[in-house]
């Protein structure tokens, strides 16, 4: 079994604690790493070496260099890309075919476009009338906020963590990042990447461990962590707000969803149905903006519902690393257990199971994964917890309607607020019904497409704030006002 270390300071090092916890492999069971599990000392060994590498090496370099180096990581992680795509499908068991085309691409992806962001970044200056008629100049310079607390989740951890690291780091600041408990591998090869391409010791480090009582709780409350950037559950967020209160620490929060997708009868049916299926059930439904709620006009519901079914009942559950494997297990046996629980809860609320609702039973090695159905229900009330709660799982409720804005209001009641699919052929409507969806992110006739370099992120309580393009480096950055009197 492998041990995996925390990353602090350019080494790879024990948690003082001398804490471990077990890793298992979501498609079999089997325990493969034996983790460490950081506590309040380690983290603030991880907190002073990125406060050193700030006041530092790292603050000292000049910023193209700093991009340079950046642009190294990139180069680094794509030549140990086969050991990457490894950890992060042991880690969350999701099919090669995607971690091999999303997952580790983007993770590399990700330094590139922000170190080019930041290399062509300005900022705003007005000269100033006076009264002496000498005049002012009054500008604005960014600059970084400092040791940042990166928190991130299991669903895409490569792929999300450096989607806040890339940024954090071409605007300057150093990071000390806590991975999911659930996945922290690609985090920690990330560290030996970071060392390989000379970014400065203690610049990147990871502490590993839980969230409340632990590696998480112990970075929010760390008074000398400028800022926290977090991705995972609302209720998470709530906790993480509740512990930086003290020191009003900035924070990006990045949170769950409900997400609907609605299909007008005038949209092109086998591109939504082929949309739907990919909302619904990407990386087993485990991604923030799946589609948990459909809502379907009343003309072709039945019709789409069939498709959707045959389509769910297509999926190939695997081997992950079988590159004809379409959908992998969950992540862990306590999430297999709560997606569970809802199978459950919907046939209490009276839903009609269109297709799975059960734990899958996989054979041979696969027997002890955390397996189950692709799962469509129909029939349940809208004030139904399974339509109101996030699943995240590989679950979707349809829905018929009879008009636009009945569409719009079934979409729009939620607490949530994170994105939602519109598929239809009018452009008008798409045009109006967009606009009125009171979420953060709308596709058309498309679903998870988008380009990196404009904002991302959620109302309501999928979120606070916006990340992608300049509005990531505006929360990596305080701007100072400067004036000049000439
Ligand atoms: P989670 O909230 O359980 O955990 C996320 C991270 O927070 C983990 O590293 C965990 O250890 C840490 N944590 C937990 N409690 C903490 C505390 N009190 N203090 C500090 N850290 C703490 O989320 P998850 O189960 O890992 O991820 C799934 C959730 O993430 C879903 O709700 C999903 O919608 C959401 N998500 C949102 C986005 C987005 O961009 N909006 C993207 C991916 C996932």
């Amino acid at each position: 079994m492998k041990n995996l270390n925390l990353w602090i300071d350019g080494k790879s090092v024990p948690a003082l604690s001398g804490r471990t916890f077990l890793l298992h492999d979501p498609a079999t069971g089997v325990a493969i790493s034996q983790v460490q599990e950081a506590q309040a000392a380690d983290v603030d060994l991880a907190v002073q070496a990125a406060r050193r590498a700030l006041h530092g090496p790292w603050g000292a370099l000049p910023h193209h260099e700093r991009l340079d180096l950046l642009m190294g990581v990139v180069d680094g992680i794509m030549r140990r890309f086969d050991e990457f795509l490894a950890a992060e499908i042991a880690d969350t068991g999701k099919p090669v075919g995607l971690a091999s085309v999303v997952d580790i691409p983007r993770g590399a992806a990700n330094f590139r476009i922000f170190a080019e962001m930041a290399r062509n970044l300005s900022t705003e200056c007005f000269p100033m009338d006076t009264p002496d008629g000498a005049g002012a100049l009054n500008y604005a310079l960014r600059v970084p906020l400092g040791v940042v607390g990166v928190i991130c989740p299991w669903n895409l951890p490569l792929l999300l963590m450096t989607w806040k690291v890339g940024p954090a780091l071409a605007a300057g600041n150093t990071v000390v990042v806590k991975p999911s408990e659930e996945t922290p591998s690609t985090a920690t090869l990330l560290g030996e990447v970071m060392a390989q391409v000379g970014i400065p010791d203690g610049v990147y480090n990871v502490v590993h461990g839980f969230g409340p009582g632990s590696a998480g709780e112990a970075l929010t409350r760390h008074p000398d962590v400028a800022a926290v950037t977090f991705t995972g559950e609302s209720a998470t967020g709530a906790a993480i707000m509740r512990s930086v209160a003290d020191h009003v620490k900035p924070v990006s929060f990045e949170l769950g969803g409900k997400n609907a997708s609605i299909v007008f009868a005038d949209a092109d049916f086998d591109a939504a149905v082929s949309g739907t299926l990919r909302s619904a059930f990407s990386n087993c439904g485990q991604v923030c903006l799946c589609s948990e709620r459909v809502y379907v006009e009343r003309p072709i519901f039945d019709r789409f519902v069939a498709a959707l079914k045959a389509g769910a009942e297509g999926l190939r559950r695997g081997d992950p690393l079988e590159a004809e494997t379409t959908m992998g297990p969950l992540v862990s046996a306590q999430h297999r257990d709560k997606v569970a629980s809802y199978f459950a809860l919907a046939r209490e609320e009276g839903a009609t199971v269109v297709t799975g609702g059960q734990v899958a039973q996989m054979p041979g090695k696969l027997a002890g994964g955390y397996w189950v159905e692709p799962t469509i229900w129909t029939g349940l009330a809208e004030d139904s917890r399974c339509v109101k709660e996030e699943v995240f799982g590989p679950v979707c409720h349809v829905a018929p309607f009879d008009t636009e804005q009945e569409a719009i209001a079934l979409a729009n009641d939620t607490e949530y607020g994170l994105c939602a699919a519109i598929w239809t052929g009018n452009l008008a409507r798409a045009h109006r019904v967009a606009a009125a969806m009171d979420v953060g992110i709308v596709w058309v006739n498309s679903w998870f497409l988008r380009d990196l370099r404009t904002p991302f992120g959620g109302t309501g309580r999928s979120g606070i704030g916006r990340e992608g393009g300049v509005h990531s480096i505006d929360f990596y950055t305080e701007l100072k006002n400067i004036c000049i009197k000439l």
